[in-house]
Protein backbone atom coordinates (compact mmCIF):
# COMPACT_ATOMS: atom_id res chain seq x y z
CA UNK A 1 0.00 0.00 0.00
CA UNK A 2 1.18 3.69 0.06
CA UNK A 3 3.09 5.33 2.64
CA UNK A 4 0.43 7.37 4.22
CA UNK A 5 1.81 9.79 7.09
CA UNK A 6 -0.03 10.88 10.33
CA UNK A 7 0.80 14.93 11.76
CA UNK A 8 2.14 13.98 15.02
CA UNK A 9 2.90 17.08 16.99
CA UNK A 10 -0.37 16.54 18.79
CA UNK A 11 -3.81 15.11 19.00
CA UNK A 12 -5.06 11.35 18.22
CA UNK A 13 -2.30 10.18 16.55
CA UNK A 14 -2.22 6.64 17.12
CA UNK A 15 -5.82 6.13 16.16
CA UNK A 16 -5.23 7.21 12.40
CA UNK A 17 -2.28 4.99 12.53
CA UNK A 18 -3.83 2.13 13.34
CA UNK A 19 -6.83 3.25 10.94
CA UNK A 20 -4.75 3.45 7.91
CA UNK A 21 -2.80 0.16 8.35
CA UNK A 22 -6.30 -1.59 9.10
CA UNK A 23 -7.21 -0.31 5.48
CA UNK A 24 -4.37 -1.26 3.25
CA UNK A 25 -1.68 1.63 3.96
CA UNK A 26 1.53 1.70 5.75
CA UNK A 27 1.35 4.45 8.15
CA UNK A 28 4.28 6.22 10.04
CA UNK A 29 4.79 9.96 11.93
CA UNK A 30 5.14 12.91 10.66
CA UNK A 31 7.35 15.40 12.75
CA UNK A 32 10.07 16.40 10.80
CA UNK A 33 10.00 18.33 7.34
CA UNK A 34 12.08 15.06 5.89
CA UNK A 35 9.35 12.87 7.03
CA UNK A 36 6.99 15.10 5.44
CA UNK A 37 8.68 14.27 2.57
CA UNK A 38 8.65 10.26 1.93
CA UNK A 39 4.88 10.04 2.09
CA UNK A 40 2.45 10.06 -0.73
CA UNK A 41 0.06 11.46 1.58
CA UNK A 42 -1.08 12.76 5.02
CA UNK A 43 -3.81 12.93 7.96
CA UNK A 44 -4.01 15.59 10.39
CA UNK A 45 -5.60 14.32 13.34
CA UNK A 46 -8.34 15.63 15.80
CA UNK A 47 -6.67 17.37 18.64
CA UNK A 48 -6.38 21.04 19.11
CA UNK A 49 -5.83 23.14 15.92
CA UNK A 50 -4.46 26.59 17.62
CA UNK A 51 -1.86 24.24 19.41
CA UNK A 52 -1.01 22.08 15.92
CA UNK A 53 -0.87 25.59 14.22
CA UNK A 54 1.84 26.49 17.01
CA UNK A 55 3.71 23.40 16.61
CA UNK A 56 3.67 23.94 12.50
CA UNK A 57 5.89 26.86 13.21
CA UNK A 58 8.04 25.49 15.60
CA UNK A 59 8.86 22.34 13.80
CA UNK A 60 9.76 24.11 10.86
CA UNK A 61 6.88 22.28 8.84
CA UNK A 62 4.48 25.16 7.97
CA UNK A 63 6.27 26.07 5.01
CA UNK A 64 7.03 22.33 3.35
CA UNK A 65 3.45 21.65 4.24
CA UNK A 66 1.46 24.46 2.88
CA UNK A 67 4.26 23.54 -0.09
CA UNK A 68 3.10 19.60 -0.21
CA UNK A 69 -0.27 20.41 -0.11
CA UNK A 70 -0.12 23.05 -3.51
CA UNK A 71 1.31 20.24 -5.29
CA UNK A 72 -1.17 18.48 -4.83
CA UNK A 73 -0.18 16.08 -2.45
CA UNK A 74 -3.55 14.20 -0.70
CA UNK A 75 -4.46 15.41 2.66
CA UNK A 76 -7.51 13.95 5.11
CA UNK A 77 -8.45 16.19 8.13
CA UNK A 78 -10.41 14.96 11.38
CA UNK A 79 -11.86 17.69 13.31
CA UNK A 80 -8.84 19.83 14.36
CA UNK A 81 -7.03 18.73 11.03
CA UNK A 82 -10.54 19.90 8.91
CA UNK A 83 -10.16 23.79 10.66
CA UNK A 84 -6.16 23.09 9.41
CA UNK A 85 -7.04 22.75 5.95
CA UNK A 86 -10.04 25.70 5.38
CA UNK A 87 -8.73 28.77 4.09
CA UNK A 88 -10.40 30.54 6.36
CA UNK A 89 -11.85 29.97 10.48
CA UNK A 90 -14.24 31.57 12.31
CA UNK A 91 -13.80 31.91 15.98
CA UNK A 92 -10.28 30.73 15.97
CA UNK A 93 -7.23 32.58 16.89
CA UNK A 94 -6.36 35.21 15.32
CA UNK A 95 -2.36 33.99 14.60
CA UNK A 96 -3.95 30.77 13.54
CA UNK A 97 -2.22 29.38 10.51
CA UNK A 98 -4.28 28.07 8.03
CA UNK A 99 -3.03 25.21 5.43
CA UNK A 100 -5.62 25.89 2.60
CA UNK A 101 -6.91 23.36 0.57
CA UNK A 102 -10.48 23.63 1.32
CA UNK A 103 -11.97 26.48 -0.22
CA UNK A 104 -14.52 27.23 2.62
CA UNK A 105 -14.97 28.90 5.77
CA UNK A 106 -14.67 26.65 9.13
CA UNK A 107 -16.23 27.80 12.59
CA UNK A 108 -14.53 26.39 15.56
CA UNK A 109 -16.08 24.83 18.42
CA UNK A 110 -19.49 25.46 16.12
CA UNK A 111 -21.83 22.98 18.16
CA UNK A 112 -21.30 25.14 21.22
CA UNK A 113 -17.66 25.01 23.30
CA UNK A 114 -19.50 23.60 26.55
CA UNK A 115 -20.68 20.81 24.43
CA UNK A 116 -17.88 18.16 24.85
CA UNK A 117 -19.43 15.55 21.97
CA UNK A 118 -22.27 14.18 20.16
CA UNK A 119 -22.85 11.10 17.84
CA UNK A 120 -24.91 10.52 15.06
CA UNK A 121 -25.20 8.13 12.02
CA UNK A 122 -24.88 10.15 8.78
CA UNK A 123 -25.41 9.29 4.90
CA UNK A 124 -21.99 9.82 3.71
CA UNK A 125 -21.13 9.81 -0.34
CA UNK A 126 -18.86 7.77 -1.56
CA UNK A 127 -18.97 5.58 1.26
CA UNK A 128 -21.10 2.75 0.66
CA UNK A 129 -22.29 0.06 3.41
CA UNK A 130 -24.84 2.37 5.13
CA UNK A 131 -24.68 5.42 7.38
CA UNK A 132 -20.89 6.35 8.96
CA UNK A 133 -21.59 6.66 12.94
CA UNK A 134 -19.91 10.01 13.50
CA UNK A 135 -18.34 11.20 16.65
CA UNK A 136 -18.13 14.61 17.00
CA UNK A 137 -15.51 16.35 20.06
CA UNK A 138 -15.62 20.02 20.26
CA UNK A 139 -16.12 19.54 16.40
CA UNK A 140 -16.42 22.72 13.80
CA UNK A 141 -18.70 22.94 11.26
CA UNK A 142 -18.64 24.21 7.67
CA UNK A 143 -19.90 27.51 7.93
CA UNK A 144 -19.83 27.95 3.62
CA UNK A 145 -18.45 26.40 1.04
CA UNK A 146 -17.10 27.36 -2.19
CA UNK A 147 -18.85 25.02 -5.49
CA UNK A 148 -15.21 23.70 -6.03
CA UNK A 149 -15.82 21.84 -2.14
CA UNK A 150 -17.90 18.46 -2.58
CA UNK A 151 -20.33 18.08 0.33
CA UNK A 152 -20.57 14.55 1.24
CA UNK A 153 -22.49 14.31 4.52
CA UNK A 154 -24.64 17.30 6.67
CA UNK A 155 -25.86 16.46 10.54
CA UNK A 156 -29.37 16.29 10.58
CA UNK A 157 -32.38 18.36 11.66
CA UNK A 158 -33.26 16.35 14.33
CA UNK A 159 -33.60 19.06 17.78
CA UNK A 160 -30.92 16.25 19.81
CA UNK A 161 -27.73 17.68 18.09
CA UNK A 162 -26.23 20.49 20.23
CA UNK A 163 -26.61 24.24 18.73
CA UNK A 164 -30.38 23.46 17.84
CA UNK A 165 -31.86 25.27 14.45
CA UNK A 166 -28.72 26.38 13.92
CA UNK A 167 -26.80 23.64 13.45
CA UNK A 168 -29.33 21.63 11.88
CA UNK A 169 -27.84 20.46 7.99
CA UNK A 170 -24.98 21.76 8.61
CA UNK A 171 -22.07 20.00 6.47
CA UNK A 172 -19.67 18.01 8.51
CA UNK A 173 -17.72 16.55 5.75
CA UNK A 174 -15.89 17.70 1.77
CA UNK A 175 -13.83 16.83 -0.33
CA UNK A 176 -12.35 19.13 -2.52
CA UNK A 177 -9.86 17.22 -5.42
CA UNK A 178 -7.18 15.04 -3.37
CA UNK A 179 -8.42 16.92 -0.23
CA UNK A 180 -10.66 15.02 2.51
CA UNK A 181 -12.10 16.03 5.80
CA UNK A 182 -14.48 15.54 8.02
CA UNK A 183 -15.70 17.47 11.33
CA UNK A 184 -16.16 14.02 13.22
CA UNK A 185 -13.65 11.16 14.04
CA UNK A 186 -13.78 8.26 12.32
CA UNK A 187 -10.25 7.11 13.80
CA UNK A 188 -12.53 6.57 17.15
CA UNK A 189 -14.83 4.00 16.30
CA UNK A 190 -13.54 1.29 14.23
CA UNK A 191 -15.26 1.98 11.32
CA UNK A 192 -12.34 2.28 8.93
CA UNK A 193 -14.44 3.27 5.62
CA UNK A 194 -13.49 6.65 5.21
CA UNK A 195 -9.50 6.08 6.17
CA UNK A 196 -10.02 3.26 3.01
CA UNK A 197 -11.78 6.08 1.23
CA UNK A 198 -8.85 8.37 1.68
CA UNK A 199 -6.55 5.24 0.80
CA UNK A 200 -7.97 4.73 -2.60
CA UNK A 201 -7.72 8.58 -2.56
CA UNK A 202 -3.70 8.28 -2.05
CA UNK A 203 -3.93 5.52 -4.46
CA UNK A 204 -5.63 7.69 -7.61
CA UNK A 205 -8.61 4.96 -7.42
CA UNK A 206 -11.16 7.46 -5.92
N1 LIG B 1 -12.02 22.28 19.09
C1 LIG B 1 -10.80 21.80 18.49
C2 LIG B 1 -10.11 22.89 17.69
O1 LIG B 1 -10.58 23.95 17.60
C3 LIG B 1 -11.06 20.60 17.61
C4 LIG B 1 -11.50 19.43 18.44
C5 LIG B 1 -11.13 18.09 17.88
O2 LIG B 1 -10.25 17.94 17.04
N2 LIG B 1 -11.76 17.09 18.42
O3 LIG B 1 -9.08 22.67 17.14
Amino acid sequence: GPLIGVLALQGDVREHLAALEQSGARATAVRRPAELSEVDGLVLPGGESTTMSRLLDIFELLTPLRARLAAGMPAYGSCAGMILLANKVLDGREDQHQLGGLDMIVRRNAFGRQVDSFEEDLDFDGVGGGPVHAVFIRAPWVESASPAVEVLARVSDDPQVPGGAAAAGRIVAVRQGSVLATAFHPELTGDTRVHRLFVEMVEGRS
